[in-house]
This record gives C-alpha cells, sequence and structure tokens, in this order.
C-alpha cells in the first residue's frame, strides 16, 4: 500500500489538490461534516500527544478555505441536512473543551458559522475525571493489568471504572494538568450566540459499544438531562471515539435512536451523499492542515479512504 501510495495515491491527490476546479468537481455534491476538538492557544500535554488542539488562527486558515467551496451548514434546521444542489459543510466540535467554548467561537462568529458541540455533562460539571486521561496516567503509573491504555478504554466497561475510581489516588491526582473542560458558565455564555448548539456525547468519555444496554442508557439519558437545561440543545449524539465495529454497532445505533437521537454521528471519514441519512460520517482537520493546498489535500485523501473502508465492507 505504501508503494502504491507513493507512486500513484499522492501525485494524483496533489493534482486534485492544486486545482480548485477539480476539488470543487469532487466535494460538489455533497454536505461535508468536520469535527474539532480544542481551539486553543494552551493546550495540555495530553491534548498535544493526541492532537486535539490547534490555534484559533489555524481554525480561521481553515474557515476561510471551507467557505470558499462550501456554505455552512446549520444543524439546527432539520432540513438543511439533506443535500439541496448545494455543497455545505457542517462544523461539530467534541467533548466541550474550554478553549473551543470560549476563544473558539469567536472565530466561528467571525465568520458566521454554526456550530454543534457534542458535550460530555460529568466533564462539564467536574462530577467525574477524564477517563481517557485516568486509562493513561493509570499506564504510565503501572497501576493497570492491561497492555495498553486503548485495551483499558475499549474493554472496560464504564460501571468498572465507576467502582474502582479513588478520587484521592496518586494515579487521578496525576490527571489534573490534563484537558480543561467548559464550565456552565462557559455554556450559558456561548449560548447566547445564534449559532452555537449542543449534542449529546454520553455524560462521560466512555466507548459506548463496551458499555451493557442499561449502563449506556443512563450514559445517554443522564446527559440528556443535563442538556435540557439550555435551550440550544439538539437531540444528536456523536459516538466517543467513533470508530466503526470498535465504537459502535447496529446494538447501539438501535438502542440510541429508541432513547430518542435524532442524528447519530461518526468519525468515520466518509461522504454523506444518500439524502436524509440517519448516520453522519465526519471528516476531521488538524493543526497539520495549515494551508489551502494541505486543507484540500487531507480532504481528498479522507474521502478515498472512506470510500476504500466502505467498499471493502460492501
Ligand atoms: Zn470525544
Amino acid at each position: 500500500m505504501s508503494f502504491l501510495k507513493t507512486i500513484l495515491i499522492t501525485p494524483i491527490l496533489s493534482i486534485l489538490a492544486a486545482s480548485d476546479f477539480l476539488f470543487n468537481l469532487i466535494f460538489k455534491n455533497e454536505n461535508i461534516f468536520l469535527y474539532y476538538h480544542n481551539i486553543t492557544s494552551s493546550p495540555s500535554e495530553f491534548e498535544i500527544r493526541h492532537r486535539l488542539s490547534q490555534t484559533k488562527d489555524q481554525l480561521e486558515t481553515q474557515l476561510r478555505v471551507l467557505s470558499k467551496f462550501f456554505d455552512w451548514g446549520d444543524p439546527s434546521n432539520p432540513e438543511n441536512f439533506n443535500f439541496n444542489g448545494k455543497a455545505k459543510a457542517f462544523l461539530s466540535f467534541d467533548d466541550g473543551y474550554k478553549g473551543t467554548l470560549t476563544e473558539g467561537i469567536e472565530v466561528l462568529k467571525k465568520f458566521n458559522t454554526p456550530s454543534l458541540h457534542f458535550l460530555n455533562m460529568s466533564l462539564i460539571l467536574g462530577n467525574e475525571p477524564y477517563w481517557v486521561q485516568v486509562a493513561e496516567e493509570g499506564q504510565r503509573l503501572g497501576k493497570m493489568s492491561y497492555s495498553s491504555p486503548s485495551e483499558a478504554i475499549f474493554s472496560k466497561s464504564g460501571k468498572t471504572w465507576l467502582q474502582e475510581f479513588d478520587a484521592d489516588s496518586e494515579w487521578v491526582k496525576a490527571c489534573e494538568d490534563g484537558p480543561v473542560f467548559a464550565t456552565l458558565d462557559d455554556l450559558k455564555k456561548a449560548e447566547e450566540e445564534p449559532n452555537v448548539f449542543f449534542g449529546n456525547h454520553l455524560y462521560n468519555h466512555f466507548n459506548a459499544a463496551s458499555q451493557d444496554s442499561d449502563f449506556l442508557s443512563y450514559l445517554y439519558l443522564e446527559n440528556a438531562q443535563h442538556l435540557d437545561r439550555f435551550k440550544s440543545a439538539l437531540s444528536y449524539f456523536s459516538y466517543p471515539f467513533g470508530q466503526p465495529d470498535l465504537c459502535y454497532n447496529n446494538d447501539t445505533i438501535r438502542l440510541i435512536e429508541k432513547l430518542g437521537a435524532k442524528r447519530q454521528f461518526t468519525t468515520t471519514c466518509v461522504s454523506n451523499k444518500k439524502r436524509d441519512s440517519y448516520m453522519i460520517h465526519r471528516y476531521m482537520l488538524t493543526e497539520d492542515e495549515s494551508s489551502e493546498f494541505k486543507i484540500k489535500y487531507s480532504l481528498l485523501e479522507q474521502k478515498l479512504r472512506g470510500f476504500l473502508f466502505f467498499s471493502s465492507k460492501a
């Protein structure tokens, strides 16, 4: 694959990315959905390690390029999800970082871009630690019997995390320098903006597919109940981690639909051509996509990857 990539894929994608006409030709018949994490000038070590943040200037560069090729999609208008002859880009931000909901919103306002923020309300309320980081610190301090943090995240149920949780442990204290999440006050201020909307990302950032149905229902409904106090809350759901099979499957999709989600979002990069699709797959732009060429190249590459992935499953 890497040989093929060097001699074939990279040059073709480069040609497509260098041409506005060709890029437009490829993307003009679809709505694209993007997901981001934190927008901040002071990310934590954890965010740097996992490439979860970028600066306001970087976001601004990306919005400028996107606005050249796409209209902005408005998630609060269900009709807007349908392709109506003009390509739209929808922006979403996962987890509820303070930087995004304070600094990031300033940039979105400048471009008049609607945004959908998928929140873990236990992190906003400060009721529980951020388990993904707890798993990493546990590994680092030798407190876990798992071979890797991801094995812990994807194999351990949320109930077990809660049972084993000791707020005073050295392990949990080591997480204090982690990502900073928005507060309730930040959310109240953010929702004064007419283009800011909130969605459900489970009460804490557990992997949906690793939970039994009762606990998954609790994580969804508990979060929904806290979100309901905001007039900007929409009944949309994004899967933590968001990868097919590992993080969601037919059982989770059915259950979460039954619990009230009007649409479910993943992190698989693939075209959303089907009219009024219930499952929405998203593209990602990181701090590496710092020029028009790189942004277009990345979107083309993700589209190709999504196409190959779904063709292999068909
Ligand atoms: Zn997330």
